[in-house]
């Protein structure tokens, strides 16, 4: 491995008979005729120089060890993730340890654990903060979370420009032309406090800012006028609620449809929909009970952004499959898998990757996967083609 002219992090170990490979084939992942064997991680121990806290747009607190840099599998390593006050507390990290640092499959280098050997022997616990590094504001923790957080989302700044470059980004508004320095720029000018005041910038507002060109500034303008179009489902994702991601946003607006009748749901009626639990559910409500994101989003609406679901993704919907898990296997000739997955979606059906008793359907294509095969046979789990699934649809 170190004689190597390049950095490598295994081995796949193959049989080396053709006849052999066919006889033993593939399983749905993988050929059964070949195994990645991983060499253990390379670790090196450095010194812990101090731990500084980052806060995120939901206010939650990352602690990042900044480390004496050292050499590990190629690159200098300065810093590492420490995750939160837990793993500070199972590591025992005290000030001024040597710690060991390890780069698995991650690109960001994790402690894994102290040089005891050489820690000090009047060395002083690593006490976690209790006040927020950016705003000062007491910390708070919420009963079974691990992270802690900053409760001052409205007004502490890491958050607000953290929320504002969720918003532009590109899985969510998708905002051209606006990149996170300069959100930060307009945030530190007084331009842009939160993210309904994009709505208002306008390019003689923009100039006056450092190194902003007209055409730069026509351009983000335009790229913010563009953003009324996104649909409703990428608007819920950009809000940038807690624990409220692509697929929960995606999900959410589906179920609802309009913003109006997601401010309405209790916590009870949100854990009914499919793969809602209650934390998101708390967290969407606590989200709509604060008045201050009540404002932002009628703001928003005022600007004419889309807070319901368009007519074209409504169309086509069903709930014929209500009720009814599917577990999409194999190969298709009339639709893609994604496709069909779509499809059962959009007539109320739930998409699993795993058979169990819950699983309603397997929808079977070619080169189906024997263990999957055997384990629908074994449960009783009806598996019917793709023929037979689109007579369900459409009867
Ligand atoms: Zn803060």
């Amino acid at each position: 491995r170190h004689t190597l002219p390049y950095e490598t992090d295994g081995v796949v170990v193959k049989v080396d008979s053709i006849a052999q490979q066919e006889e033993l084939g593939y399983t749905s992942k993988s050929p059964r005729w070949a195994m990645a064997y991983k060499f253990k991680a390379e670790q090196v121990d450095t010194l812990l120089e101090s731990i500084s806290y980052q806060v995120g747009r939901t206010g939650a607190i990352t602690p990042v060890a900044n480390l004496q840099p050292v050499l590990l599998a190629g690159t200098i390593v300065k810093r590492a993730s420490l995750h939160n006050a837990d793993q500070i507390e199972k590591l025992d990290i005290h000030i001024g340890d040597s710690v060991y640092v390890e780069k698995g499959g991650e690109i960001i280098p994790k402690i894994v654990g102290v040089n005891l050997e050489k820690r000090e022997a009047n060395a002083q616990k690593v006490q976690y903060i209790t006040h927020c590094p950016e705003c000062g504001t007491a910390l708070v923790r919420n009963e079974g979370e691990a992270q802690h957080y900053c409760p001052n989302s409205n007004s502490c700044p890491p958050q607000i420009t953290g929320k504002i470059q969720h918003f532009i980004s590109r899985k969510a508004m998708d905002i051209e032309g606006l990149g996170e320095e300069t959100v930060e720029l307009l945030f530190k000018a007084g331009i842009i406090h939160t993210y309904a005041d994009l709505y208002e910038v306008t390019v003689a507002k923009l100039l006056p800012l450092e190194r902003m060109a007209q055409k730069s500034a026509e351009n983000i303008v335009k790229g913010i006028e563009k953003s009324k179009e996104i649909p409703f489902e990428r608007v819920l994702f950009a809000l940038g609620i807690r624990y409220v991601g692509e697929t929960v946003a995606k999900k959410l607006a589906r179920h609802y449809k309009t913003i109006e009748a997601l401010e309405a749901a209790t916590i009870e009626q949100l854990i009914e929909v499919d793969e809602i639990g209650n934390q998101i559910a708390s967290s969407v409500v606590s989200f709509f009970a604060d008045a201050y994101n009540r404002a932002l989003i009628e703001r928003l609406k005022g600007y004419g952004l889309q807070f319901a679901l368009s007519e074209q993704a409504t169309e086509g919907q069903t709930d014929k499959l209500k009720g009814l898990t599917f577990v999409v296997s194999g190969v298709f000739h009339l639709h893609s898998r994604d496709e069909l997955k779509i499809l059962i979606e959009q007539h109320g059906g739930k998409v699993s990757s795993s058979i169990s008793s819950k699983t309603s359907y397997v929808i079977v294509g070619d080169n189906m996967g024997p263990s999957k095969k055997e384990k629908a046979e074994s449960l009783g789990v009806k598996m019917i083609s793709e023929e037979e699934f689109e007579a369900l649809i459409i009867s």
